[in-house]
């Protein structure tokens, strides 16, 4: 299975029980350190900032540092399972490899939210037609405000 079809398949259903699964597929030890992150990545389902990240994770092994979620996320992104994205001027956001959604970012509060692909697949559609260049959005998200701060 694609990563990209890995994501999209948890990401709907939301299957924590297939960290273990996915640290196998991918040559990767399952330490508890890497299984409560994927876990709570699984269980978040889209793109979060490392304290956030290792909050979550917290609830699967209590006395995780974030250190630890931090050098765990280096070892999950060496083998493609979790990716990242740069959200305005703050810290990258984490999220599931293969999971190349467009998020945007309210510079109000922070809050992040991920566009309707329909949407975005129009967007690089109408650019491609325009000038001829094919966008590959995902790794930045966009600024705005959103609708609880308009
Ligand atoms: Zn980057
Ligand atoms: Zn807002």
């Amino acid at each position: 299975m694609r990563l990209q079809d890995e994501a999209a398949a948890l990401k709907g259903q939301n299957n924590v029980d297939d960290a273990e699964t996915m640290l196998r597929t991918h040559n990767c030890k399952a330490t508890a350190p890497r299984i409560a992150v994927l876990r709570a990545l699984l269980r978040h389902g889209g793109a979060l900032d490392i304290a956030s990240l290792t909050k979550l994770a917290q609830s699967e092994v209590p006395d995780i540092h974030e250190a630890t979620v931090y050098r765990t996320i280096g070892t999950l992104s060496d083998r493609g399972m979790v990716t990242h994205v740069h959200a305005g001027h703050g810290p990258s956001l984490v999220r599931l490899g293969g999971d190349h959604g467009l998020i945007a970012l309210c510079r109000t509060c922070n809050c992040v939210t991920e566009l309707p692909t329909a949407t975005v697949e129009r967007f690089i559609l109408e650019a491609q037609e325009a000038i001829g260049f094919t966008l590959e959005p995902g790794h930045f998200a966009l600024e705005g405000v959103c609708a609880n701060c308009a």
